[in-house]
């Protein structure tokens, strides 16, 4: 896979930062004592061009370091970005808040950006409809979650696929085919044969939401990478991009079962 849209946050997983080492060229040094230090949890040294922080889900931090990145340039890194590191941790506590569905009369689902509520109602066929709300056999509580994604997936595959559609039409792009995942942890991302994946969550998003993501992914069709350039190109395609960028940001984790 290349070029992805990264979920910040997403509950049972963890908040990732990641740069390019060639970023501390002049940068001004601290020495890692002198500061209130962050502790470093697990350090883990690998044949990679970027330094990663990983805030993972009990809080505690985990670093993956280019073998070349020297301490000092890692203890800078880390004293630059704690103020991220401790929202990241504060981000994790809310989000292990947010209660899990249990797929009970009232509940309230996501679709398009847009909240429905389900009652529960006596056997039909499928189990699931959906009309102004949801309605779930009662009969069929307990399979709610493979219902609802089931659900999700065949929305997602249809609305996504015709956002692609009318993209590639009015901006020249040609992708392969359109394809629906459980992916947690990144909202669509653009393979080398021009397949284009997104994951079902993101039918829960608004449809502003939605064709960035799509409009992100198929600007990747162009420049597969997430380059000055590449933001430049999805500017071009979506003057807006950023605050559609900060609403997932800032939402994405509800988008979940
Ligand atoms: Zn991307």
């Amino acid at each position: 896979m290349i070029g992805t849209v990264s979920r910040l946050s997403q509950r049972g997983f963890f908040i990732r930062y990641e740069q390019r080492i060639f970023y501390f060229a002049g940068y001004n040094l601290i020495m890692p004592d002198e500061s209130a230090a962050v502790q470093i949890d697990t350090f883990i040294r690998a044949k990679r061009r970027t330094i990663a922080l990983i805030v993972e889900r009990d809080g505690s931090l985990t670093v993956r370091a280019p073998r070349r990145a020297t301490l000092r340039d890692i203890h800078n890194f880390i004293e630059e970005k704690k103020d991220w590191i401790l929202r990241s941790r504060e981000k994790l506590k809310a989000i292990d808040k947010i209660p899990k569905k249990n797929f009970a009369d009232g509940e309230h689902f996501p679709f398009l950006g847009q909240d429905y509520e389900l009652r529960l109602v006596p056997p039909q066929r499928p189990a699931l409809k959906f009309g102004s709300g949801f309605t779930l056999a009662v009969s069929a509580r307990l399979r709610g979650e493979q219902a609802f994604i089931k659900w999700y997936k065949s929305q997602a595959l249809a609305i996504f696929t015709e956002r692609v559609d009318h993209f590639s039409a009015l901006h020249g792009f040609f992708p392969r085919r359109v394809r629906i995942n459980s992916a947690k942890t990144r909202w669509g991302s653009c393979a080398a044969d021009g397949t284009i994946n997104f994951t079902w969550r993101l039918v829960m998003a608004p449809p502003e939401v939605i064709d960035y993501v799509v409009l992100h992914e198929l600007a990747h069709l162009k420049i597969k990478n997430h380059s000055p350039r590449f933001w430049k190109l999805v500017e071009s395609l979506c003057p807006d991009f950023k605050r559609r960028r900060k609403w997932l940001r800032e939402n994405g984790e509800k988008l979940n079962l």
